[in-house]
């Protein structure tokens, strides 16, 4: 079972704003349950101690000729983090239905 990371840790991001509701993280979990099928080891130190970040991260568009700056569009993203290594994976949160896309 993947857990939230703050229920581990008892740490709390200062803001709320984007912070996953409980019923986010609800979605969040069925989706993991249904398609985290292969992911049980981290990549990185073969551990299998998962944690969610209970804020989305976005990963900003890039055009040609423009560098990445606040407020431009971005891809919203669920953190699945090692607790061991802190590797971290990615997913879209617009495909686990989370976030309704590039904001
Ligand atoms: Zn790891």
């Amino acid at each position: 079972m993947i857990k939230c990371a703050h229920q581990k840790t008892g740490v709390h991001m200062p803001e709320d704003d984007g912070k996953l509701t409980d019923a986010e993280m609800k979605i969040v979990n069925k989706w993991l349950g249904e398609k985290w099928v292969r992911g049980s080891l981290c990549y990185v130190c073969g551990q299998s101690d998962w944690e969610v970040e209970s804020y989305l991260a976005h990963a900003p568009l890039i055009r040609a000729g423009l560098i990445a700056r606040l407020g431009e569009k971005a891809y919203p993203f669920i953190l699945v983090i090692c607790a061991n290594c802190g590797h971290t994976v990615f997913i879209n949160a617009v495909a686990m239905g989370i976030s309704k896309g590039a904001a």
